[in-house]
Parts: structure tokens; sequence; C-alpha cells
């Protein structure tokens, strides 16, 4: 049987490169799996670009993706945000007669020839850590940019920071087993509901002493971490039943609030991280989901 190849053209803008660490840590698959198996029977990723991961460097790498062969129908992977101002100088890959390229030129070339853009990560998504006040950068997310230059391509969003590697492989084997998912999968954030369907609050093992009024006061007490800053009322992701580290801890199980990592409110209106949240309209609640 013919295997057919998804290509994918992974770019890095202006991040920490945890997304491509959290994703090199995936357990089932692992990495290796991931690049050199067929995650799916008959279908295998080809990774044509990866800063971080790839072999090849310098002319020839870029030439790869922006090369004369003009290739479409691959995915078109975005980490970190994109930084617009001053040209877009704060973020670059490669060269052209001699003048930095910028990640803002390569994604808007890039994304006009995808079949899809996957936005990785809350900075890649929403902005995030990059895009945060007073942003000199001018970093905005994928879905900013793509509306910005009009181009019309699918995009879909896989917040978190970083977003467990799973959340990425299970979009990824959904794209090469059903094409793209239709609206009715994504939430209104364009995040699959398979994953981010759920408030972290309804299955959190707290839970009960929220409902009992059982606050702890102080980090390593029993109770809901609410009033230690505890976003997880409106935090929409399945970490408490998927678990991270291969399936062994999270973080409230750690005795952390969670964050409120993969909403779009990371990390300026979610902060400070571990106080109570007082001004609850200022969250915008709640996110509509799609059932
Ligand atoms: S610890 Fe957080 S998510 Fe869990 S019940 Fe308390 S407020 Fe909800
Ligand atoms: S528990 Fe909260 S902060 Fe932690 S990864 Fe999940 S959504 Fe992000």
């Amino acid at each position: 049987m013919q295997v057919k190849e998804q290509e994918v053209i992974w770019l890095q803008g202006a991040g920490c490169t945890g997304c491509s660490v959290s994703l090199m840590n995936s357990v089932s698959p692992n990495i290796k799996n991931l690049l050199l198996d067929e995650i799916v029977p008959g279908k295998h990723i080809n990774l044509l670009f990866h800063p971080t991961l790839m072999a090849g460097s310098g002319d020839l790498s870029i030439e790869v993706v922006l090369g004369e062969e003009k290739k479409t129908d691959y995915l078109l992977i975005l980490e970190g945000a994109i930084p617009t101002a001053k040209g877009g100088i704060f973020a670059t890959a490669g060269e052209e007669k001699g003048e930095p390229v910028t990640i803002h030129s390569h994604f808007k070339k890039l994304a006009e020839r995808a079949l899809a853009v996957v936005a990785v990560g809350t900075c890649a998504s929403f902005g995030g850590i990059p895009a945060a006040k007073p942003n000199p950068t001018g970093s905005k997310s994928a879905q900013e940019v793509l509306d910005e230059e009009n181009i019309k391509v699918p995009c879909i969003n896989i917040p978190g920071c970083p977003p467990h590697p799973d959340w990425f492989v299970a979009t990824v084997t959904y794209i090469m087993l059903n094409g793209l998912p239709p609206a009715d999968k994504l939430d209104d954030l364009k995040r699959p509901t398979f994953i981010y369907g759920q408030l972290i609050h309804e299955n959190c093992p707290r839970r009960a002493f929220f409902d009992e009024g059982k606050f702890a006061k102080n980090f390593g007490d029993e109770g809901c971490l609410y009033e230690l800053g505890c976003k997880g009322p409106f935090t929409y992701a399945d970490c408490p039943n998927r678990l991270w580290n291969g399936g062994i801890n999270w973080v409230i199980g750690a005795g952390s609030p969670c964050l409120g990592c993969v909403e779009p409110i990371f990390p300026d209106t979610s902060g400070p991280f571990y106080k109570k949240i007082s001004q609850w309209e200022k969250f915008k609640l709640p996110v509509k989901k799609e059932s």
C-alpha cells in the first residue's frame, strides 16, 4: 500500500520553544513514532521544516519551504506569536539578498497555499506572553494576521502554555483520518471541542471542596484552590482527565492552581496567577461552547 505523506511546515515566531519541547515529550506515540512511523495506517507526517528538530540548516533548509517548487496542501503549524512592529524584525528565519526575512512575511506567504493553519500554543492562538502589555513587538496571533491580510485559510487553535503533546497529536491525527474538523467540532475560539469542551472545574477532583466551601488558605492545605487563584472555573481543557507527563499528575493534583493558560485572557487578565479572582466580569463569561 502506498503511504500518503502529510507535509507539515512548522514556523517558530515569538515564543520560548516550549510547545516544541512539550511535543518532544509525547509519550504515546513518542516523537520518533510521530516523525518516522505511520501514526494513522497508510499515512505519514512529513515534517519539511522545523527549526528545532530538522537536521538541515542554512539556505537549503529555507529553500525546502520557500523554494521554486510551490507546494500546496501542507499543514502550516505556527508556534509563537507573530511580531509585526518595526517591520516584524523581532522574529526572522533565513535571509533574502542578505536581509533577514521575517516570520510575518514567511507566515503570510505560506498560509496562502496551506491546507490549514494550526496555531500551536497560546502565543500563536491568542498572542499569549509575547503580546502581553505593553507588547513592544506588536505580536499578534495567527488568526489576527490572517484576518488583516484577508487570507481565507482555515485556522485551528491548540492553545496551552505549553499545550499538552496529545492535543497536537490528536488534532493532526483527526485531520489525517477525517480531514479538517467541521465547525461543530470547534468552539467559538476555533479550539477542538474534543479537547477544550469542558471546564477544568467540571472535572476537578477538588470540586467537592468547592461545593462545600472548603478552601485552601495556603499551598499544601487540603481544599479547593480557588482562593489561591485557581482559574479552573472559566478554563476549558481536559487536563483533569488526561493528566500530564504520560498520565502521572497535573497542576491541581500537584497543589497549584490552574492558571487558565489555554484562554485568550492569559496572561494579562488571568494574572496575578496566585490571587483570587475578584472581578468576574472581566473574564467575559461564559464562553459559548458547541456540544
Ligand atoms: S481547585 Fe480550581 S478547578 Fe478545582 S474545584 Fe477548586 S476552583 Fe475548581
Ligand atoms: S491545568 Fe490549567 S494552567 Fe495547567 S495546563 Fe491545564 S489549562 Fe493550563
